[in-house]
């Protein structure tokens, strides 16, 4: 039977990146000693609060379909914290709440890109990005972040990319893979571009509550963006709420209507009793919210002291994000035989950084979503294995 060519243009090879990760994972399921810093699940429980609000969603039979584009509750607390973080005036209709912050995205991508349009992505980029702009028919076009600059963003990159076909800029701050936080120099330096040049802005800001040094900007509260920013956020990684699936966006209200329309043909809303537990997310934030912030905090500072004394290695500290990304290139091996090797030798498996664009070549991606003992016992694996290798 035959497939549409959209399956085309889902089905890239961000996969490969994940082969040492999942050999990885096999072996840890047949009993081998492995430690996984692959993954960017926190390893925290949501807190019990906001499970307590799910289960009596549960019992008080939130159980039905709900309102498509999100309960008007929890739209209004969202837009009252975006308002709030952000400085823009935001209006609860501006709000969509769907299946998490990927499935806003995916339904920003495909609401504002057409065929034939270019995007502009900074590289390292998370893998998924590929297909959800693909999705839409459109086409990534890559600026550098340079690991000289500690992956800064440098706007004038986006500038000289700019075609008469680049329809949006998709952007992540606080980064994965790279942990940089954008500066609110560079981030009102790519706001006037956007706004010279009539772009959209897509700004995922999944590790906006994952920030440790410098200030979280939502470029939405800048000059000249409420009418050209979508912000794309969730509760995933600041509540560790990952499974839950709840995410949203915030968007020039006509664009919301869209996502709307796109939410009730490929959704038909989100589930009640979810939505219940982001909003005990909102209506106060749990005591556990900080202490997993502090925990990423001291992981950052736990793996970049421990790797940061190994000869071979380098850590980026990261400012911000659930990623640590290290320079493996003293050691004279690629990302990709650094990471075979080490888990052949150590059991500990990390990510090449050229799965997430060329820029990125001869890093390596741990996770910091294991616990602290997990982690300084990875830290001792790795620097035996990188003692090994250093000339
Ligand atoms: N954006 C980035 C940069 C991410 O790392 C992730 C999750 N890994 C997402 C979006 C998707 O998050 P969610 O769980 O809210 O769909």
């Amino acid at each position: 039977m035959r497939f549409s060519s959209f399956v085309e243009r889902i089905g890239g090879e961000g996969a490969a990146a994940w082969e040492i990760h999942f050999r990885a994972s096999q072996l840890k399921r047949q009993g081998k000693d492995v430690i996984l810093l692959s993954v960017g699940d926190p390893d925290f429980d949501t807190p019990p609060a906001i499970v307590d609000a799910a289960i009596e969603g549960l019992r008080q039979g939130r159980t039905h379909y709900g309102e498509v584009v999100g309960d008007h509750r929890l739209r209004a607390a969202i837009a009252q914290a975006h308002q709030a973080q952000s400085g823009q005036p935001t209006d609860p209709q501006q709000v969509v709440v769907v299946a998490g912050a990927q499935c806003a995205l995916y339904a920003a991508a495909v609401c504002v890109l057409d065929q034939g349009d270019e995007v502009i992505v900074p590289e390292p980029a998370y893998v998924t990005y590929e297909a959800v702009v693909g999705a839409s028919g459109a086409r990534m076009v890559f600026v550098p972040l340079r690991p000289e600059r500690g992956f800064q963003i440098e706007p004038e990159t986006i500038e000289r990319a700019v075609t008469a076909k680049t329809r949006a800029v998709l952007i992540n701050s606080p980064h994965n893979p790279t942990g940089a936080v954008i500066t609110r120099a560079n981030w009102e330096r790519i706001a006037e571009i956007c706004v010279r040049h009539d772009l959209w802005l897509l700004s995922d800001e999944v590790y906006a509550g994952l920030t440790f040094e410098g200030e979280h900007v939502s470029p939405a509260g800048l000059p000249g963006m409420a009418e050209r920013t979508i912000t794309i956020n969730s509760l995933s990684k600041s509540h560790a709420m990952t499974g839950w699936r709840l995410g949203w966006s915030i968007t020039p209200v006509d664009l919301a209507g869209h996502i709307g329309n796109l939410a009730l043909c490929m959704l038909y809303g989100s589930p009640p009793f979810i939505q219940d537990a982001a909003r005990q997310a909102f209506a106060m934030e749990p005591p556990e919210v900080a202490a997993m912030k502090q925990g990423y905090r001291r992981r950052r500072d736990l793996v970049c002291g421990r790797l940061g004394n190994v000869k071979g290695l380098r850590c980026h500290r990261p400012e911000g994000g659930m990623f640590a990304m290290v320079d493996v290139r003293a050691t004279g091996l690629s990302a990709q035989d650094f990471a075979s090797g080490l888990l052949d030798a150590e059991g500990v498996s990390v990510l090449p950084g050229d799965a997430f664009g060329p820029s990125a070549a001869g890093h390596v991606r741990i996770s910091l979503g294991n616990a602290d003992e997990e982690l300084a016992r990875a830290c001792g694996r790795i620097e035996r294995y990188a003692a090994k290798l250093a000339p």
